[in-house]
């Protein structure tokens, strides 16, 4: 595995202001598996400058030539998929096969429909006597979390270049090696120096001086809702663009006409994949009281079945937090019925995929983000009853409905405060807008909508 001692910052690889490292580590064995430098205020200041030197020229590139080099990227990651699925398998712990599938195979759809997007969005238009430019915002700070390690950073570098923004990148500190592969593939595509830069660092160090930058014109963020409430404050009072992307707490609701069979072994696959590390996973099934019991063993079964498919959490930190939250859950009086707060494993950051049933909607595991293997089934007594428990948490960002037929689940789905649902099992689609109602975000990622965000308007009257 290729590991760089520098930082990408105006098209070469440059030693780091600060002195420090962050050690990666593998979470299936705990081995340290790489160090990158942790770039301070000074390095991400040089990043900003690159970024803004760069921008002028880059966002009066035509469209169909930033479409071009997003062709490019994408084909780059594309002939390079193998060694960035090893590499997320390395530094997150996901199986191989979900690596290849998922954390390379959605990225690529994003890259490629960024590239046909640059190409063919009406960065003009007209309304009566007035053209309307979309123009890109300018200079991006991107921060972004770990779970999901190159679709979270393609999610926004992609549409901030085809919107003819420039990108600073601030990615995990768990995940850093995905992002400096990403960083050889903008560089082998032939984006021109300056447009991208990528600063590794901490958080409160590197990150913190991005979403501080005074030559930064819009910070876009994902990860936890407490970071993301600090860096809206601080753009807020800079009076700098932003957006959110935060965390979730998503219902999965089994109407009682569903197929609930099906519907209860989706939601579980949905819980465990990733080893419950996705913001939009669906951590709360929601059954009719009349169906509880036999959704309970069905999930029960489902769950012991990924025992030993699923891979570890990230770290030892989230280790310890989701195990706590297993033990919060039992404390509290809820049922464990799959999995429990022990690690299966004398090695690795493992958690038994957990189900707990008798879950009640005020109960600390129904309320707040664990982000690992845990499912809660809460029982309701009729559909007005779900509906309050659903959208009784502060976040907003997904959920599934299962009925009988889709006209019934949609009817249900748009009285949900969330951004996104998918019905009856409906499929991942990279061009629909994601993103969260209430405590979940501010603005919205991918497709047309997630370009939205990277421009503005300008409108000239004749
Ligand atoms: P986190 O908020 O701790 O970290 C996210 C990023 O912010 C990292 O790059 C981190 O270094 C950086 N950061 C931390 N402190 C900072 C500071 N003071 N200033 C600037 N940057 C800072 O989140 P995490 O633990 O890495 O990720 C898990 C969280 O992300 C979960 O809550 C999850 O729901 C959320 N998430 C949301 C989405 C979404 O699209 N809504 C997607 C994935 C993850």
């Amino acid at each position: 595995m290729k590991v760089h001692d520098g930082l990408y910052i105006d098209g070469a690889w440059r030693p780091a202001e600060g002195t420090g490292t962050i050690t990666v580590v593998n979470p299936a064995d705990e081995e340290e598996i790489g160090r990158v430098p942790a770039g301070n205020a000074l390095d991400v200041d040089t990043a900003v400058r690159a970024a803004r030197a760069a921008f002028p020229g880059w966002a009066a590139t035509p469209p169909a030539e930033r479409a071009a080099r997003l062709t490019a990227l994408r084909d780059t990651l594309a002939a390079r998929q193998e060694e960035i699925a090893e590499t997320v398998t390395a530094e997150l712990g996901s199986p191989l096969s979900f690596s290849r599938a998922v954390h390379v195979g959605a990225p690529l759809l994003v890259a490629g429909s960024y590239a046909d997007l640059a190409a063919t969005h009406a960065f003009e238009e007209r309304i009566g006597n007035s053209t309307v430019f979309l123009e890109p915002v300018g200079v991006v700070g991107a921060i972004t979390p770990w779970n999901y390690p190159l679709h979270q950073i393609v999610a926004k570098v992609a549409p901030a270049l085809a919107a003819g923004c420039t990108v600073v990148l601030k990615p995990a500190e768990d995940t850093p090696l995905t992002a400096q592969l990403f960083a050889e593939a903008v560089h082998e595509a032939g984006v021109p120096a300056g447009v991208f830069n990528l600063v590794t660092g901490l958080g409160p160090v590197a990150g913190q001086a991005l979403a501080e930058h005074p030559g930064v014109d819009l910070v876009s963020f994902t990860g936890s809702t407490a970071v993301g409430r600090r860096i809206g404050a601080v753009a807020g009072a800079a009076v700098k663009r932003v957006a959110l992307e935060l965390g979730g707490k998503s219902a999965n609701v089994v109407l009682p006409s569903a197929d609930l069979a099906k519907a209860v072994n989706v939601g579980v696959a949905n819980v465990m994949s990733n080893s419950g590390q996705t913001c939009s996973a669906w951590t709360r099934m929601l059954i009719h009281r009349d169906r509880y019991e036999e959704a309970v063993a069905l999930a029960a079964t489902a769950a012991v079945k990924y025992g030993d498919r699923i891979g570890p959490v990230v770290n030892a930190r989230q280790h310890e937090r989701v195990r706590g939250y297993i033990r919060t859950g039992l404390a509290e009086g809820a049922r464990l019925v799959a999995g429990g707060p022990d690690a299966p494993r004398a090695r690795g950051y493992y958690v038994s995929p957990t189900v707990f049933a008798d879950v009640t909607p005020g109960m600390t595991i129904a309320q707040e983000e664990i982000f690992g293997p845990v499912l809660s089934l809460l029982a309701y007594e009729d559909e007005d009853d779900a509906l309050r428990i659903a959208n009784g948490t502060v976040y907003g960002l997904a959920g599934a409905v299962w009925a009988a037929d889709d006209a019934e689940a949609v009817a249900f789905a748009r009285r949900m405060d969330t951004g996104q649902v998918d019905i009856n099992g409906g499929r991942f689609n990279p061009l629909a807008p994601f993103g969260g109602y209430k405590q979940s975000g501010v603005g919205r990622e991918l497709g047309a909508h997630g370009l939205s965000e990277y421009l503005q308007t300008k409108s000239l009257q004749f």
